[in-house]
């Protein structure tokens, strides 16, 4: 799976970086190798293997679970690759409970670009899953077997070696894990290969992102339901399994449809017609306990451009000061505090407010200033977005762009 960034969240453990993509593990991927090992090492290789000793299962398992680790790796890693060699940066990768996730810089600029990128992963998965399968039949001799003969067969299984094992295991885990990543809805890359297709058929992104995620609506509402089958008929592990898939698949397409609108809807509209004028503006001299007393208290304004002779020189808000012990406000000026204007992630007039969309999901920042030249016209918060989209009839309860409570 890969998606465009959306929304900067904790990535979890930094484990790597490797062709200069950082790699990261979610806490959640120690819950699935602990479900693998533990299904393997009590189930399957126990029935493949009566023979073997509680330390050869154990540990054949645990390989087993790193290994599976290391093939998302690698599907995600190709992702990765195909992204740089058509222009479109991965800056991390992170591994989690659903598998891995490389997150793309921005999205694709043309629909074969966005083909590859989403085609490469299932098929790395795919070349994996048929060499391992291969590679196992070979060391283990299986390739002679009669299956239909099931004593045969029990004793060629049981004969096989821990390498042989964990190749017979992985092939067959990894074409599934192709074949899963290819269900056509997005955010699945199955549904990044439908979206390419509905792109290059409308030539509007916007809509062909609209029509693959709800593809991937009904998707995941389908695993729902195929879950819902299997606990009603009493297979209580595939049954959650299904579901738990099939519900984030579900909330994951959902939200990428709410985005696709949100976008549509900020596409043709300049930036500066969102933007707000009406605001307080301070000198870069100003001492931090006056800039408090009349300025920060007195209104609601939580950011203040600074301005020195007309021109826009950086940007304070309320946290800087949070940050500076109370004693020191007197003899410090707002200019030391502030945010200098060349740090400052800012917008020209004419850009279409679908960028700032962009800029508030990439950049950890609540404000955008508008500037032509050394002058500022305004500046832009998630709010005024909101605003806005509300005035044009959209669902303005909880769109993307806007934080989550919680943080
Ligand atoms: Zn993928």
């Amino acid at each position: 799976m890969h998606t465009a960034t959306t929304r900067a969240r904790a990535p979890g453990l930094r484990f790597g970086r490797l062709f200069g993509v950082e790699l990261f593990v979610d806490w959640s991927v120690l819950l699935v190798g602990a479900l693998i090992t533990f299904n393997l090492g009590a189930g399957l290789f126990r029935f493949w293997h009566p023979g073997w000793s509680d330390a050869e299962r154990w540990v054949t398992a645990g390989a087993a679970a790193v290994l599976f680790f290391a093939s998302v790796l690698a599907h995600e890693l190709a992702h990765a690759a195909m992204g740089r060699l058509t222009g479109v940066k991965v800056d991390r990768i992170t591994l989690f409970i659903f598998g891995g996730h490389a997150h793309l810089h921005g999205e694709p600029k043309r629909p074969l670009i966005e083909l590859s990128i989403s085609g490469i992963g299932p098929l790395v998965s795919l070349a994996i899953g048929i060499g391992a399968t291969a590679l196992g039949m070979g060391l283990s001799g299986t390739y002679e077997l009669d299956w239909g003969n099931s004593e045969q067969a029990e004793l060629v299984v049981s004969a096989m070696g821990p390498f042989a094992t964990l190749l017979m295991w992985l092939g067959p885990v990894n074409v599934a894990l192709a074949l899963f990543n290819l269900l056509p809805g997005l955010p699945l890359d199955g549904g990044r290969v439908l979206r390419a297709i509905f792109w290059a058929a409308t030539r509007d992104f916007d809509k062909a992102t609209r029509w693959a995620s709800r593809c991937g609506q009904l998707v995941g509402a389908g695993l729902v339901a195929l879950g819902v089958l299997e606990l009603l008929g009493g297979r209580l592990g595939p049954g959650i399994g299904f579901a738990l898939i099939g519900w984030f698949l579900f909330s994951a397409a959902r939200f990428t449809h709410r985005q696709a609108r949100e976008r549509e809807a900020f596409a043709a509209v300049p930036i500066s017609r969102l933007m707000r004028t009406q605001m307080g503006r301070v000198p870069p001299q100003l001492a931090v306990d006056t800039f408090v007393s009349e300025h920060l208290m007195a209104t609601d304004q939580r950011a203040w451009p600074v301005e020195a002779y007309g021109q826009f020189v950086g940007l304070v808000v309320w946290d800087d000061v949070r940050r500076l012990p109370q004693s020191a406000w007197a003899h410090t000026a707002v200019r030391e505090l502030m945010t200098p204007r060349s740090r400052l992630v800012a917008m020209k007039p004419g850009e279409p407010a679908e960028r700032a969309l962009e800029l508030f999901a990439e950049r950890d920042v609540d404000q955008i200033p508008i500037v032509e030249g050394a002058r500022l016209l305004g500046l832009v918060r998630r709010a005024d977005l909101l605003k806005w989209y509300a005035l044009q009839g959209g669902d303005d309860r909880r769109p993307t762009f806007m934080r989550p409570v919680s943080s």
